[in-house]
């Protein structure tokens, strides 16, 4: 399974979703720069990344996050939104971007694509949030790719197992499966 692609995540699935959906990101970019006849490269490229990002209710979030990803933060220096916590700049930004239009793909429960683009800004920004925090929205990100949403009841009894975790067996476990094995003999929190 550790082959190059799974890099910095956690294991080859999140791996795989997170790429999928970067891959998604650029086609909607490249859509958009050719809507508005703007050329890959140039400054016009760069202020209408900056336009997007200053108004992310007018765009799918697709668009926002590959907008973020093609900016440096004037404050930090980072890709905008991923720098530190402490950043201002990134901070305001990653908050923003949730303002952003999210439309269900096709044959998904109501809700997915939500999930989706929570979760993915949760994967690339793990500085913002605890191993407890990431971890739920890391396990899922694959299934909600492949078109699953949880129920609120499946959502909290993964939780109440999460939480028996400590935070190191957080950022070790690559599936469900495994929290459950860790977890199924401890006491409730
Ligand atoms: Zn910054």
């Amino acid at each position: 399974m550790l082959d190059g692609m799974v890099g910095t995540w956690r294991s080859l699935l999140l791996a795989q979703a997170i790429g999928q959906i970067e891959a998604e990101l650029d086609l909607a970019w490249a859509r958009l720069l050719s809507d508005f006849d703007v050329a890959h490269g140039t400054a016009d490229e760069t202020a209408l990344g900056w336009l997007v990002v200053d108004n992310p209710e007018e765009h799918d979030w697709r668009v926002v996050d590959a907008a973020l990803d093609r900016l440096s933060c004037t404050e930090c220096g980072v890709t905008l939104a991923r720098g530190p916590a402490t950043c201002r700049r990134c901070t305001y930004h990653h908050e923003l971007r949730f303002a952003a239009r999210e439309t269900d793909r096709p044959n998904v429960p109501p809700g997915n694509e939500h999930a989706i683009r929570v979760s993915f800004a949760v994967a690339r920004n793990r500085t913002r949030y605890s191993p407890r925090a990431r971890v739920g929205y890391e396990l899922l990100l694959p299934d909600l790719v492949a078109g699953f949403l949880p129920t609120t009841k499946q959502a909290q009894a993964a939780k109440a197992l999460i939480n028996k975790l400590t935070p190191e067996e957080c950022d070790r476990v690559t599936t469900f499966d495994e929290v459950e094995a860790l977890t199924r003999t401890r006491p409730a929190l």
